[in-house]
């Protein structure tokens, strides 16, 4: 049996604002759904006390007349997304619970002092938030396992990975604890674990949601988003994400976009490219399939599709690779044991410089280690220009590609990943074959772009039906096409994306 909260946000908020049923009690049902899928490991710490006070002030919020987009929708909450006092037990604000780790060691007892605007919006908005999520390190991965708090597991088969790094994110709303959560994508961290879980994620364009209290990765690739189970509840999310916020100098200055209003208009007119270079024969048949199914999809609605050219597909990953781990190095500078993170003991006679390599060498594990090593190795003297700034000329390459895409098509289709989850332990010992994994998402974030993962079919792969699914990119600031060609391909696809119950 699938959980009884396998419900869209849509459904919760309108029983909430009708009256039908409250806040608490959906608050209370994705508290015992979260304690059922423990063994996924999707989810941290947690306040129980927190989420029920907020729900019970969205009931009474409901109560006064108070229209909320979200009303009493369980969210849950990428832990490299900071939640604040109001959402830890009160008297607890040291304590187990209501941390913000970026799945790392470093940080296992930071308490942050203020909430993210994307969190405070989405209380705004009348959600109430369940726990946080499981996660790659600092966002860096692509398979949920290199969390030091353990690794998550996909509910459509456990023995695989929900994809990464917003692995608790997208495993928590599969396995129907909360129909939405926010991720963050810098390279594909929304929409691959979106692809691998049956899910829609969307990374929007950068600067139109505030990075406010989302803790840096690669400042000029981080965004926020949302996953959700159907491109609806993922559209009326990012409508409430959305907008300027002054303690974001990236946030675009735009007025937050209608988003939801024109997802059921008739589609005929629109034109979609596929890049050549999406036909890679490295994908596993079910991606090819899965893109010529939506292909066939949009064309039945009436879009047209055009062959395009993103002739810096392959170069992408070497250049987002080098981009990531330079902003990397710069960014977790700060984690030094004594203004942020756990502290080593030291010997009163070591030096301050003792002090910060081993709290950095105890508290970071593998792979942050690794980015943080090649990204100062790609910024110093003598090899900056081979790699930094090569690197940034391609990046300004692979926009180009996309701009001249654009005079052909009004959104581009592709795969989100090369082929669907992958087995635990699969790829961890072939950092190459893991980064791989991103080759269609990276060129998006380093051009900017909003781009949106759609459910487009299943692969079968022994005993387990898995689902796959494709990304549509749009223009900057243009994520309406995008969702409404995905809102296409979603109703005449008619998928049954409830994965198998959770043993
Ligand atoms: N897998 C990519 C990386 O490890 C992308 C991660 C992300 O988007 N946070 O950098």
């Amino acid at each position: 049996m699938p959980h009884s909260s396998h419900m869209r946000a849509s459904e919760v908020a309108s029983m909430v604002s009708l009256g039908k049923r409250t806040a608490v009690q959906f608050a209370a049902a994705a508290l015992e759904a979260q304690s059922r899928s423990a063994s996924l490991h999707a989810t941290l710490a947690i306040s129980p006390e927190a989420t029920m006070r907020i729900a019970a002030d969205v009931d009474a919020r409901v109560a006064r007349g108070e229209r909320l987009p979200l009303a009493g929708v369980p969210v849950l909450i990428k832990d490299n997304i900071a939640t604040g006092p109001d959402l830890r037990a009160v008297g607890d604000g040291l304590g187990f619970g209501g941390t913000t780790t970026c799945g790392s060691k470093f940080l296992e007892t930071y308490h942050s002092p203020f909430s993210a605007t994307a969190v405070e919006r989405l209380i705004a908005a009348g959600a109430v938030p369940i726990a946080k999520t499981n996660m790659d390190e600092f966002g860096m991965g692509s398979s949920g396992e290199n969390s030091a708090f353990g690794v998550t597991r996909n509910p459509w088969d456990a023995s695989r990975v929900p994809g990464g790094s917003s692995s608790g994110s997208a495993a928590g709303v599969a396995a129907g604890i909360a129909p939405l959560a926010l991720g963050s994508d810098t390279g594909g961290s929304i929409r691959q674990p979106a692809s691998f879980c049956g899910l829609v994620g969307v990374k929007p364009t950068y600067g139109r949601v505030s990075r406010w209290g989302l803790v840096a990765y690669a400042s000029s690739l981080d965004q926020i988003g949302p996953i959700a189970t159907c491109v609806t509840d993922a559209a009326t999310c990012l409508e409430v994400l959305c907008g300027i916020d002054p303690h974001d100098a990236t946030s675009a200055a735009k007025p937050a976009p209608a988003l939801v209003a024109g997802l059921e208009l008739p589609l005929a007119g629109l034109r979609v490219g596929i890049p050549r270079q999406a036909r890679s024969e490295a994908n596993h048949g079910a991606v090819t399939g899965a893109l010529n199914t939506a292909a066939d999809a949009l064309r039945s609605l009436g879009v047209e599709i055009v062959d395009v050219e993103l002739p810096h597909t392959d170069v992408g990953i070497a250049a987002y690779y080098i981009v990531a781990a330079a902003e990397a190095s710069s960014n977790l500078a700060r984690f030094d044991g004594i203004r942020f993170g756990r502290r080593a003991v030291v010997a009163s006679t070591d030096s301050l410089e003792t002090l910060y390599s081993r709290s950095r060498a105890e508290g970071f594990g593998t792979e942050v280690k690794r980015r943080i090593m090649l990204g100062t190795h790609v910024l110093s003297s003598g090899y900056y220009d081979a790699y930094y700034a090569s690197a940034q000329k391609v990046r300004r390459l692979i926009l180009g590609d996309y701009e001249s895409a654009w005079a052909r098509c009004d959104a581009i289709l592709m795969p989100t990943a090369p082929g669907p989850a992958f087995a635990i332990g699969e790829k961890t010992s072939d950092p190459l074959a893991m980064y791989m994994e991103d080759v269609y998402t990276v060129g998006i974030n380093l051009a900017g772009l909003p781009a949106v993962s759609v459910p487009a079919g299943f692969a079968s792969l022994g005993d387990s039906r898995l689902p796959v699914g494709v990304q549509l990119v749009g223009r900057a600031f243009d994520e309406a096409t995008m969702l409404h060609l995905a809102r296409g391909i979603e109703r005449s696809l008619d998928l049954d994306l409830v994965p198998p119950a959770i043993t």
